[in-house]
């Protein structure tokens, strides 16, 4: 392993806590991962020493407060190498940052006649907005089909966009389901060669914890993802941006600290990022954002990468090794992450995940928000086991002998 897990361990408060009289095995990180104590320290140093409203504030606690809420913003532009720490808009997840596009740019610029590009894998969060908005305006949602282990298949991608008609892409840079990594770049260059007004979006909830990001290098025009999934609070998510195709784009919510000058008649929109950013911002989770990303960079995300590679084809050895499991998604590691999929023949996902509960393992079971999906694999639910840099070889045991457990209590 490239990473020496046992200390990373020990950097995580809720890891050192037992369930059920067992040691936590916590493996449903792709929907929060647990918050190492260095991040939790930068929030409440801020409600303990600097607690006060962000900007315009001619006071020192208020500087400071804005200082620790701004150094999340450079952080990340530093992270996902942005154009410009201004390209960086906070926003409450990426949900929210996604829902930022479908109502300033795509419910303000597509209608009959346009057609949007998405995927079959996608999770809600980069699919309800874009079918709601087209409801409403009539233009097309297309999907890009699948392979048979679960990835994007390229030729179904370019008959989509043959006909030039495709103004804007989103596609997932990582599955939250399969794992699957897609060639973001790639599908960025070919929407823009069939249309070169298309923008792209890339959904980076999964990737970001786990992949090198560089948003110049994928190509994309924006990106959009969580803090709590990258050892950062909850309550704070990003729409990174060219600067450009933020310049001309108008604010998503109003109100407060988004504007330059209101009149009794008219409204002048503050610049980006701050016209995006309407109210009170999240201030501590803005400081503990950047603690995160100073802990993972402290990590070094070619290391996580390298270990999440191993882990993943530990995982799924383990589990193939396990008679009656069925593993969803590509089996090579060069185009996954370790979000790992699976079915368990004969017992219902709920069945598996509370018997592994009672092992100690907290593993996700459900739709896992991406119904389409689940019916392209033609089933309900599924059970997703996903790791993370506090995972180790060490909790693959405890993992199969709790599907062992569940098989034997669900079969007789
Ligand atoms: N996209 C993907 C791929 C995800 O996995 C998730 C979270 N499960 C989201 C979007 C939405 O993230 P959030 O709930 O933090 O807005």
């Amino acid at each position: 392993m490239t990473i020496d897990v046992a200390t990373v361990r020990k950097d995580f408060p809720t890891l050192q806590r037992e369930v059920h009289g067992r040691r936590l095995v916590f493996l449903d990180s792709a929907a929060s991962s647990q918050t190492p104590q260095v991040v939790i320290d930068a929030m409440t140093h801020y409600y303990e020493h600097s607690r006060a409203n962000v900007h315009r504030g001619v006071y020192l606690l208020a500087e400071e407060a804005t200082d620790a809420y701004e150094s999340g913003r450079t952080a990340i532009a530093r992270f996902v190498n942005a154009w410009s720490p201004d390209g960086v808009v906070f926003t409450k997840n990426a949900t929210e940052a996604i829902n930022l596009l479908a109502y300033s740019w795509v419910r303000r610029n597509l209608g009959p006649g346009d057609a949007l590009l998405t995927t079959r894998m996608e999770h809600h969060a980069n699919f309800v907005p874009w079918l709601y908005a087209s409801q409403d305006l009539g233009f097309e949602v297309r999907t890009i089909e699948l392979t048979p282990d679960g990835q994007l298949d390229l030729d179904s991608a370019r008959r989509e966009l043959a006909d030039g008609r495709v103004r804007f892409l989103a596609v997932s840079h990582m599955s939250n389901v399969l794992g699957t990594i897609n060639p973001v770049a790639d599908l960025a260059g070919m929407a823009r060669a069939a249309n070169h007004t298309c923008l792209v979006l890339a959904d980076g909830a999964q990737a970001i914890p786990h992949l090198p990001v560089d948003v110049q290098a994928l190509g994309v025009d924006f990106y959009a993802f969580s803090g709590h999934k990258m050892m950062g609070p909850t309550g704070i998510g990003c729409l990174v941006a060219r600067p450009e195709a933020l310049a001309d784009l108008p604010p998503f919510l109003t109100g407060g600290e988004m504007i330059l000058d209101v009149r009794l008649d008219g409204v002048t929109w503050n610049v980006p990022p701050q016209r995006f950013e309407a109210g009170t911002p999240m201030i501590a989770e803005g400081a503990g954002l950047a603690a995160a990303v100073d802990y993972l960079e402290g990590i070094g995300m070619d290391a996580v990468r390298a270990h999440d590679v191993d882990m993943t084809a530990a995982a799924i050895a383990a589990l193939r090794g396990v008679e009656g499991v069925t593993v969803f998604g590509p089996t090579d590691t060069a185009v996954r992450g370790s979000t790992i999929s699976f079915a368990v023949a004969d017992v219902h996902p709920h069945d598996v995940g509370q018997v592994l509960d009672r092992h100690g393992v907290a593993v996700r079971v459900g739709h896992h928000c991406a119904k389409p999906l689940m019916r392209e694999l033609r089933v309900n639910a599924t059970v997703r086991a996903s790791f993370s840099i506090y995972n180790d070889l060490d909790d693959l045991p405890p993992l199969v002998e709790g599907l062992r457990a569940a098989q034997d209590l669900f079969r007789r």
